[in-house]
């Protein structure tokens, strides 16, 4: 998989507002934020998207969502929502796997 920005904030080689950090995961504030909390949550393995994990990521993945819900509680939001963009056409940009956690305003459904 070739290097993205999520590898260099994970080896510090470019700045990040970290909340969240353990062997597996990393989560930092997004640089463009949609909503007053708005944090990304990244496995620290390089896994390009949802549409390239398998079985083998299964626990990793599992402790993802638990990890975006404790980053939910630390920053004391009642509700939340949580996307993962997989592939070009859904938005996503970063192709290092990655759960956003939006928070602290209300959302609608469906998103645009
Ligand atoms: P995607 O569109 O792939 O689902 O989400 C990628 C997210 O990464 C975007 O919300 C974007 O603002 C965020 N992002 C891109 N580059 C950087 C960066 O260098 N630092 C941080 N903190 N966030 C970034």
């Amino acid at each position: 998989m070739a290097e993205t920005i999520f590898s260099k904030i994970i080896h510090r080689q470019i700045p990040a507002d970290i909340v969240y950090e353990d062997d597996h995961c990393l989560a930092f504030r997004d640089i463009s934020p949609q909503a007053p909390v708005h944090v990304l949550v990244i496995p620290k393995e390089p896994i390009e998207s949802l549409a390239t994990a398998n079985g083998d990521s299964a626990e990793l993945l599992g402790h993802l969502l638990l990890k975006a819900a404790h980053v939910a509680r630390q920053e004391q939001l009642e509700g939340w929502r949580t996307v993962i963009n997989t592939g070009t056409e859904a938005g996503q940009t970063v192709f290092h796997l990655h759960i956003h956690v939006i928070g602290g305003r209300p959302m609608a459904w469906p998103p645009g």
